[in-house]
C-alpha cells in the first residue's frame, strides 16, 4: 500500500499567523488572555491554547477583563467597538486576507450595488462581513438561493474566503441571468484554492482519501465535499483514532489531506495509524 499526502495540505498562512500572535500575546500580557470564539476551528488547537493559558469565550459579554484576541475569521465593526468601549485590550489576529475582504465589502456598501456574499450565514467570517456591509449584504449558500433572488440592475458578488470555487462559479452564473451589471470579486483565498485543487487531483488518483480536520472548520468541510464528489470513499476524520480497518480494505493507494486549520501532528498520526494496520510506504506530494 502507498500513502500519499496532498500537496498544500495543513496549516495556512492566516492560521499560523493567528497562532503566533496568540502565543506571543500570552507571553507579553499579564491577566487573562481570551480569544473571542475559537481562534481557529480545530479542537486540538483549542485544547493546546487552553493548556497554554489562552481561554476562549463565544460571547463577548462573558469577557469582563484582560486581553481579547480577535480570531482569524474577524468580527463585525460593532463587536470591536463594543469591546473597546468596555476598556478591554484588543489584539487583532484577523487574517489579512479576511481584512481585505472586509474593506472591499465596506467600500461596496458605500458605493451602492446590492452585495451578495456566497457563504455560510452562521460562520463568524460571514457575520463579520455582514457587519462591514452595514447590514446590506445578502448571504447566499447555494445556487437555488441565487436563482430565487429578484432581477437587479447592479450587483456585486463576493465569496467567503474558504468557499468551494465550483459553487462560487455556479452562483455567479445564476446571478448573471438576473443582473444587468454584475461585479465579480473572487475573494476565495489562494490557500483555499490550492488546497481544493491538490485535494481534487489526489482524489482522482487514490482508492480512499482521509480529510483530516475540525468538524466545524469551513474549509475542511469544503475539501471533504469536493473530494467526495470525485471519490465516494472519502472519509472526514477529526483524529487518527477514527480510522477503522474497514476504511482501508481493498485500497492500494490512500490519500490524506488536511484543512487550513489542521495541525501537522494530526496528519502524521493518520499516517502512523494506517501503517499500524497495514504495511505502507508514504510520501508527500511536492
Ligand atoms: S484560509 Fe485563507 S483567509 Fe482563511 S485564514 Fe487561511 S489564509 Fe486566511
Amino acid at each position: 500500500m502507498e500513502i500519499i499526502i496532498a500537496k498544500n495540505s495543513g496549516l495556512c498562512y492566516g492560521v499560523k499567523r493567528a497562532l503566533t500572535i496568540a502565543r506571543r500575546t500570552r507571553r507579553a500580557r499579564r491577566g487573562s488572555v481570551t480569544t473571542l470564539g475559537d481562534l481557529v476551528h480545530n479542537p486540538r488547537i483549542s485544547d493546546d491554547l487552553r493548556s497554554q493559558g489562552i481561554g476562549s469565550a463565544e460571547d463577548a459579554a462573558a469577557i469582563d477583563a484582560g486581553t481579547v484576541i480577535i480570531r482569524s475569521h474577524g468580527v463585525a465593526p460593532e463587536v470591536e467597538r463594543a469591546l473597546r468601549a468596555r476598556k478591554l485590550r484588543l489584539v487583532d489576529a484577523t487574517c489579512p486576507i479576511v481584512k481585505r475582504i472586509q474593506r472591499q465589502v465596506a467600500a461596496l456598501a458605500r458605493t451602492g450595488p446590492e452585495i451578495v456574499i456566497v457563504g455560510n450565514p452562521g460562520h463568524p467570517e460571514i457575520r463579520g462581513l455582514v457587519g462591514y456591509s452595514r447590514g446590506r449584504a445578502r448571504i447566499v449558500e447555494n445556487v437555488a438561493q441565487a436563482r430565487a433572488l429578484p432581477a437587479r440592475k447592479r450587483r456585486a458578488v463576493l465569496a467567503q474566503s474558504t468557499q468551494d470555487a465550483d459553487l462560487f462559479g455556479q452562483v455567479v452564473a445564476a446571478l448573471l441571468e438576473r443582473t444587468e451589471e454584475l461585479r465579480v470579486h473572487n475573494t476565495i483565498c489562494r490557500s483555499t484554492q490550492t488546497r481544493q485543487r491538490s485535494t481534487s487531483e489526489l482524489a482522482a488518483r487514490v482508492d480512499a482519501l482521509f480529510i483530516v480536520g475540525g468538524r466545524t472548520s469551513s474549509n475542511t468541510n469544503k475539501l471533504y465535499e469536493i473530494s467526495r464528489r470525485i471519490l465516494p470513499s472519502t472519509h472526514f476524520i477529526e483524529s487518527a483514532g477514527e480510522i477503522a480497518p474497514a476504511m482501508l480494505r481493498r485500497a492500494r493507494r490512500i490519500g490524506i489531506s488536511g484543512g487550513a486549520s489542521t495541525p501537522p501532528e494530526a496528519i502524521r498520526e493518520a499516517v502512523v495509524r494506517i501503517r499500524a494496520n497495514t504495511p505502507a510506504s508514504f510520501r508527500r506530494e511536492t
